[in-house]
């Protein structure tokens, strides 16, 4: 009730000692509704809050393990060519990987790369292109490519800058 319509009690209220003992009482239930309306809403708030945080940590390291691999070969020579030198250890990739971090052989140029993952054979199974980008100390080239198609086992994984020759390196999908 607004204080405006209050007034005309006011007067009853501050007179009559049973009426003024209904109104503490209506006060004090009006309290504890309010009280308790407050705390469902803070603890809605922080269980919405906790749920959220929980699926970003999910989502978050799901993204962190599953999707990106890194391919170092920086210790490696420019082999030329699509045939992959003979007495190289292979690159080891898992198939749940949708992105490849590759930090191509020390000194490599950059500039716009194609990629390309073929069967020993020859046939290409996964190609994309990316742009190599000097850090320090290394060439820096990320492509997106999922291998979740290729079954695993032992493919040659290609890498040429865009009009350049081929180099191949022996690969290993787990
Ligand atoms: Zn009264």
């Amino acid at each position: 009730m607004p204080l405006s319509q209050a007034d005309a009690h006011l007067d009853h209220l501050s007179s009559c000692s049973p009426c003024y003992q209904d109104f503490l009482r209506l006060q004090a239930d009006y309290r504890r509704r309010r009280a308790r309306m407050i705390f469902a809403v803070a603890a809605s708030v922080l269980i919405v809050a906790g749920i959220t945080t929980w699926v970003a940590i999910q989502h978050h390291s799901g993204l962190q393990v599953a999707r990106s691999a890194i391919v170092d070969l920086r210790d490696r020579s420019t082999p030329r060519g699509t045939q992959t030198p003979p007495d190289e250890s292979p690159v080891e990739i898992g198939s749940k990987v949708s992105r490849l971090e590759i930090y191509l052989p020390i000194g490599t140029s950059d500039g716009a790369y194609e990629f390309r993952v073929t069967t020993q054979n020859g046939d290409v199974l996964v190609s994309g292109t990316g742009i190599a980008k000097i850090e320090p100390g290394t060439t820096l080239l990320e492509v997106d490519a999922s291998l979740s198609s290729v079954t695993p086992g032992l493919y040659v994984l290609q890498l040429r800058k865009v009009g350049s020759e081929w180099s191949s390196y022996a690969l290993r999908i787990r």
